[in-house]
């Protein structure tokens, strides 16, 4: 039987970052009008949480927006990863909030999280020109970080920035140093308000990536994250032919998803059934 894995997102904070990622719409210079907040209450994430689990998702993130966790950061995304394993607890938490210390990824453990997602986003050598505010080797210690306190990694990044075929080949070859548990692929959403001038890619472009990642990633699940719908649009079950083995399911942080509801009946169409473990 085929089995797909399916992950669900909660974007705990929202729109209150001072970086300068060029491809985020929460970032400081943007003009994309999002909804933006400080954080959700636990009792919003669980609800969030148990319609996840309801539609067969395994993993559960926890995201915040901003550079990384600091004290007070840390504290609330393990009140509220406490809150959710107590109600749902066949959801594998994920959490994903930036630049994080050893301590800090320590305490997220403590109260539950069994992964740790910070994607690379693109190649050492491109990085500044889509972030200037932080570095690329700060992401790249910070999953050093995670897989030396024993969480796993679900390290990943963007295709689509303006960046090379060489830059896409280095930042495979550096996730395959890392060799996550999983790694996103996300695909590039233009969105009216960001400063970046990205490339266009085709459909078959991006199956070869998806190719490519496999290849270069044979040990670690490859998920298809942002850009499923908008790039591969009627296309976009057809990513399954190519390797991939987990789905974000449901909206995105500031983007509208599939809906659970058509994904759940296209999967089972196609006679998948739905990872409930991780091991
Ligand atoms: S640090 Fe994170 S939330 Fe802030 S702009 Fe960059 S990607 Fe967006």
């Amino acid at each position: 039987m085929k089995q797909v894995m399916l992950c669900a997102i909660s974007s705990l904070s929202c729109g209150i970052c001072d970086e300068d990622c060029a491809y985020c719409t929460q970032n400081k210079n943007s003009d994309v009008k999002i909804k933006r907040y400080k954080i959700k209450s636990p009792d919003e994430v669980v609800a969030e949480a148990k319609m996840a689990s309801a539609n067969h998702a395994l993993g559960f993130c926890l995201v915040t927006s901003g550079v990384g966790l600091d004290d007070k950061k840390t504290e609330d995304v393990a009140r509220i990863a406490h809150a959710v394993s107590a109600e749902c607890p066949d959801l594998m938490l994920i959490a994903c909030n930036g630049l994080a210390s050893k301590e800090q990824l320590a305490e997220l453990k403590k109260a539950g999280v069994f992964s740790y997602n910070h994607n690379l986003e693109t190649s050492r050598e491109f990085y500044h020109k889509i972030c200037t505010t932080h570095s690329w080797d700060e992401r790249y210690q910070t999953n050093l970080n995670a897989k030396e306190i024993g969480l796993e990694l679900c390290c990943g990044g963007i295709y689509g920035l303006g960046e090379s075929k060489e830059d896409r080949i280095s930042m495979r070859k550096s996730l395959a140093k890392l060799n996550p548990f999983s790694s996103p692929i996300n695909f590039f959403i233009n969105v009216d308000g960001l400063k970046i001038t990205p490339d266009s890619l085709s459909v078959d472009e991006a199956f070869g990536i998806i190719k490519d990642s496999v290849k270069a990633l044979p040990n670690t699940r490859i998920m298809i994250a942002a850009g499923r719908e908008s790039l591969f649009k009627q296309r976009q079950y057809e990513i399954f032919n190519h390797g991939v083995s987990a789905i974000v399911l449901g909206d995105y942080l500031t983007t509208k998803g599939e809906s659970m509801s058509r994904d759940i009946a296209e999967l089972k169409a196609r006679g998948f059934e739905f990872v409930t473990k991780c091991h």
